[in-house]
C-alpha cells in the first residue's frame, strides 16, 4: 500500500497535506522570519482559548509529558517550599501526572475516582476543606486512557473558591472541547502541537496565568523545563531558548490555518462528535460494546471492551486493520481487557465507516461472529 495508513490513535494522527507540505522548508531559528512565526502561533493559541488579558503561552521542545512536567515543575514550589499537589485521578495519564509531580521533589496526594466515572468536583471541594496544605490541584481534561471528560469547569470554580492553584493537562481537549479563559481560572493549563489541532507532534505549550507568573521564578529545578525563564529569554528576544522545531513550529502554524478555516473549535468538536457517533454506531452494530456511558464520553477517543469470542487477538486484530488500511490503539486498562479507537485527526465520518468496515473484515477472517465481550 503507498498510500498512508489512517491513524486511530491520539497523537500521533493523520494531518492533512498542506500541513505536511508545511515542513518542506529549513528556517534560521535566530532568524526574524521564524520569530515571526512563533510569535504568530503564540497570537492564535491564545485567541483559541479567549487568553489575552489574563494569560501567556509558553511553548516548549518535546512531547506533551516534558510540557507537563514543566508546567509541575515552574508554577509549583518544591516541597521543602511548601508545595502540596493534589491529583484527580481517574486513569493512567493523572497516575502519570502524580508520578512526575512526586519524582520533582513537589509532595504529591492523590484522590482517587473510578475509571469510568468523572472525577468529582464536590469531592474535591470536600477534600480541600479538610487539608489546608494543598497548594494546587491537577486535572486532566480529558483522560486519554479511557476518553472519559472530566469537569474542568467546576474543578476549577472550586479551586478558585478556595485559593488552590490549578494546573489543567488539556492535551487531548485543547482545540476541540471548548476552553475560556475569561470564564474559568486556570494557574497553568498544558496541550501538544500533536493532539487535537492536528499538527505533528514535538512541541508542548503551556497557558500561565499572569498574575502568578513573576512568583514562578526560581521554581523550576531544570533549565530546560523552565517556563519562566522561557518567557522571559522569548519575551526579551523573540527566540526559543535552545533549538526550536523549526519545521514543528511551520507545521503547527499551518495546522492553525486550517483550523480557523474550519470554524475553530465549535466546527473541530462538531466533526469529530460525528466521527465518534460513527465511529461507536459501526462498532455496536458490530456487537463491540464501549467502556464508558456515552454521558461521560468525551469525543476524543473510544474504549471498547475486547470481544469475548476465545479468537480474539489483539496483536491479530490489530493486524488485521493494519492491512486493510487503519492503526487502532491498545488499550491502557489493568482490570479488563479492551482497546481503543481514536476520533481525532484530519479524518471525517468516511474514514470512520471505513474503518469499522476494515474491523468488520478483520473479524470475518478471525472467524469471530460478534464483536460482544464475555459475560
Ligand atoms: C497525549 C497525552 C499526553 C502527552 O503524551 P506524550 O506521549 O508525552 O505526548 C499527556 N496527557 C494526556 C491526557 C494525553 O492525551
Amino acid at each position: 500500500m503507498d498510500r498512508d495508513r489512517i491513524l486511530l490513535t491520539p497523537g500521533p494522527l493523520t494531518t492533512t497535506l498542506r500541513t505536511k507540505l508545511a515542513m518542506l522548508k529549513d528556517w534560521g531559528s535566530w532568524d526574524a522570519d521564524f520569530n515571526a512565526l512563533t510569535a504568530g502561533v503564540r497570537h492564535r493559541l491564545l485567541d483559541i482559548v479567549h487568553g489575552h488579558d489574563t494569560h501567556v503561552v509558553v511553548p516548549l521542545q518535546g512531547s506533551g509529558t516534558f510540557s507537563v512536567e514543566a508546567a509541575v515543575a515552574t508554577v509549583v514550589p518544591p516541597g521543602d517550599k511548601g508545595g502540596h499537589v493534589l491529583v484527580l485521578d481517574n486513569g493512567a495519564y493523572c497516575k502519570r501526572a502524580a508520578r512526575l509531580t512526586e519524582m520533582m521533589g513537589r509532595r504529591a496526594s492523590v484522590m482517587a475516582f473510578g475509571e469510568d466515572e468523572p472525577v468529582s468536583a464536590a469531592a474535591l471541594d470536600a477534600r480541600l476543606k479538610a487539608v489546608g496544605s494543598i497548594t494546587h490541584v491537577i486535572l486532566i481534561h480529558c483522560e486519554t486512557g479511557t476518553g472519559v471528560e472530566n469537569p474542568l469547569a467546576e474543578v476549577a470554580d472550586v479551586c478558585q473558591k478556595h485559593g488552590k492553584g490549578l494546573i489543567v493537562d488539556a492535551m487531548s481537549s485543547f482545540g476541540a472541547l471548548p476552553i475560556d479563559a475569561r470564564t474559568t481560572r486556570f494557574d497553568a493549563l498544558v496541550a501538544a502541537s500533536g493532539k487535537c489541532l492536528e499538527g505533528v507532534p514535538g512541541m508542548g505549550f503551556v497557558f500561565i496565568r499572569k498574575a502568578i507568573l513573576d512568583a514562578c521564578a526560581g521554581n523550576s529545578q531544570s533549565l530546560a523545563m523552565d517556563l519562566h525563564d522561557q518567557h522571559v529569554y522569548m519575551g526579551k528576544t523573540g527566540q526559543w531558548r535552545f533549538t526550536p522545531p523549526t519545521h514543528v513550529v511551520a507545521a503547527l502554524s499551518e495546522a492553525i490555518t486550517q483550523y480557523v478555516e474550519e470554524g475553530g473549535q465549535p466546527a473541530r468538536l462538531a466533526r469529530y462528535a460525528d466521527n465518534c457517533r460513527t465511529l461507536v454506531d459501526g462498532m455496536t452494530a458490530l456487537g463491540f460494546k464501549p467502556f464508558l456511558r456515552p454521558e461521560v464520553q468525551a469525543p476524543i477517543i473510544v474504549t471498547f471492551h475486547a470481544p469475548g469470542h476465545p479468537a480474539y487477538d489483539f496483536k491479530q486484530f490489530y493486524q488485521g486493520a493494519k492491512a486493510r488500511g487503519f492503526m487502532l490503539y491498545p488499550g491502557k486498562l489493568t482490570q479488563v481487557e479492551t482497546f481503543r479507537v481514536g476520533c481525532i485527526g484530519a479524518i471525517g465520518r468516511h474514514e470512520m465507516r471505513q474503518a469499522v468496515e476494515a474491523v468488520a473484515d478483520t473479524l470475518r477472517e478471525m472467524g469471530i461472529t460478534s464483536g460482544a465481550p464475555a459475560l
